[in-house]
């Protein structure tokens, strides 16, 4: 079957092949058709080394299709379900699922060793244990999540990673307040969804930021109130909150500038909500007066922040109520032949999301 495969970090395009099998089927697994993909910033990171990731890989992580077949012991799935990919599944029995906190759940990362597909008698992994740029895939049936009728694969497929991160980091992490100010730095598929949610929990300033014109376009189309290039946001805060810094900074970028920049935007005792997925070595620095003084919390939020199953469901029945514009967030479609053309378009800033249809 096709797929596409990085076979070493750091190369910036991927080989389409014909010839990989989706390997590991048995017991408590399910083998996926995929139908849709989206590509998310971190599948360019694990590409290109920022993010950890064992190569050769098949890269994606945001994806919907059906089901195929089921492995002994799986309940609740059968072959026909439509699905999306979960790809940090909650195991249901560890300690931070039993708090709630599904998305620190570490349970199918341990798993990550484990090759997902085969190439010429060769291994391969899946980026996070999925790997969705493939017309199969083998995943734990955690990761099979159904999905409503009326959802279409496109739209499930982000639900899966993008607009699960942006609208939790808002909704659950920060737990934006009606009538606040935020900013968001970082307007790409997962920043656009910040501020989609805290447009949805009655946010009264929005500035969306980002360095690229159509990113601030999109940011005005899906509820800012105003959008500025980097090099303007002093300005836009002194603007908008009277100088004394915004209640929430979202950084949805991942690296310690754009943090450091988003703290600064912080007002004392707002809220940085980190969003961004960084690098190992990319130190983000911070004095110890300031950390106290200015009383500013420092949020991280992972896949949303919160369990990730009713994150899931309340985008759902956010976008069936028209709360929030999901099929809006995918402006360009290629088939998975055109994967290295997806790349170029996340690469440019030019897609806010771009839909690989398999
Ligand atoms: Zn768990
Ligand atoms: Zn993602």
């Amino acid at each position: 079957m096709r797929a596409a495969v990085q076979h070493e970090t750091g190369r910036p395009r991927l080989e389409v092949r014909d010839d990989v099998e989706a390997v590991g089927f048995g017991p408590g697994k399910v083998r996926l058709r995929m139908r849709a993909t989206g590509l998310c910033h971190s599948d360019l990171s694990a590409m290109s080394g920022v993010l950890p990731q064992l190569v050769p890989f098949v890269p994606g992580h945001e994806g919907a299709g059906e089901v195929v077949e089921v492995g002994e012991g799986v309940a609740g799935l059968q072959p026909g379900d439509r699905v999306l990919v979960c790809w940090l599944p909650p195991c249901g029995g560890c300690p931070a699922c039993k708090r709630g906190q599904s998305q620190l759940c570490l349970a199918s990362l341990m798993e990550a060793g484990t090759p997902n597909f085969r190439l010429g008698g060769a291994d391969l992994f899946g980026f996070a244990g999925t790997g969705t740029f493939a017309e199969e895939a083998v995943v734990g049936a955690g990761c099979a999540v159904p999905i409503p009728d009326d959802l279409p694969y496109d739209i499930a497929a982000l639900i899966g990673c993008g607009v699960t991160t942006g609208l939790g980091a808002a909704l659950n992490t920060a737990d934006v307040t009606a009538g606040s100010s935020v900013a968001v730095i970082g307007c790409g598929g997962v920043g656009i969804c910040a501020i989609q949610g805290a447009r949805a929990a009655g946010a009264a300033q929005i500035v969306a930021v980002d360095p690229v014109a159509s990113r601030r376009e999109a940011g005005l189309r899906f509820g800012a109130t105003e959008a500025v290039p980097p090099e303007a946001l002093a300005d836009a805060r002194a603007r908008v909150t009277g100088g004394e810094g915004f209640d929430y900074a979202f950084e949805v970028v991942g690296t310690s500038a754009t943090a450091r920049a988003a703290y600064d935007a912080t007002r004392r005792g707002g809220t940085l909500c980190v969003v961004g997925a960084g690098a190992m070595d990319d130190l983000f620095q911070i004095n110890m007066f300031e950390l106290f003084f200015d009383e500013k919390r420092i949020l991280p939020s992972l896949y949303g922040g919160g369990d990730v199953l009713r994150s899931y469901e309340r985008a759902i029945a956010l976008w069936r109520a028209g709360r929030i514009d999901l099929a809006g967030l995918i402006t360009h479609r290629v088939p998975l032949s055109g994967v290295n053309d997806a790349l170029e378009q996340m690469r440019t800033g030019e897609a806010l999301r771009t839909c690989i249809e398999i």
